[in-house]
């Protein structure tokens, strides 16, 4: 089998007083993301699109959220643990694409950032990472400013680092 591909899927709460991280960035904004984590659902969705990827379950199992010791933890660092499964299974990724829905703040002026964030997290290229965002239409929570959501799909072929 040369190819693996995986699909994750995250969303948080919007809620004041918390920073709003997105891609490993800290992007000014009134609300930030609730979570055991630092909410950070981009790269939550990553995670799982890799694990999925792997066939190794989800975020969930890895990281559970009733473990105090992923209490306020930066995502990046889950990332780098998931990073470790994909180099421990011999594949490498492919590319990756991401989808952020949020209906405020404006993510453009960020997505560079994420990009360069997430690569370096990953020790890949930027050229094999896409990030799209978008607004939600202004229909339901992630509409109405109360959730940011994310879906991401990776991509894995065989060879790399075991
Ligand atoms: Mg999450």
């Amino acid at each position: 089998m040369q190819f693996k591909v995986g699909i994750g899927y995250d969303i948080h709460r919007l809620i004041a007083g918390r920073p709003l991280f997105l891609g490993a960035v800290e992007i000014p904004y009134i609300k930030g993301l609730l979570g055991h984590s630092d909410g950070d659902a981009l790269i939550h969705a990553l995670c799982d699109a890799l694990l999925g990827a792997l066939g190794l379950g989800d975020i969930g199992e890895h990281f559970p959220d009733t473990d105090p010791k992923y209490q306020g933890i930066a995502s990046s660092k889950l990332l780098q643990a998931v990073k470790g499964l994909v180099d421990k299974s011999g594949y490498q990724i492919n590319n990756l694409d991401v989808v952020i829905i949020a209906q405020e703040p404006k993510l453009v002026p960020f997505k560079q950032q994420m990009k360069e964030n997430i690569s370096s997290l990953l020790g890949i290229g930027q050229e094999v990472l896409n990030i799209k965002a978008k607004t939600n239409e202004g229909l339901d929570a992630v509409g109405n400013r109360e959730a940011i959501a994310c879906y991401a799909a990776a991509s894995l072929v065989k060879g790399g680092v075991k």
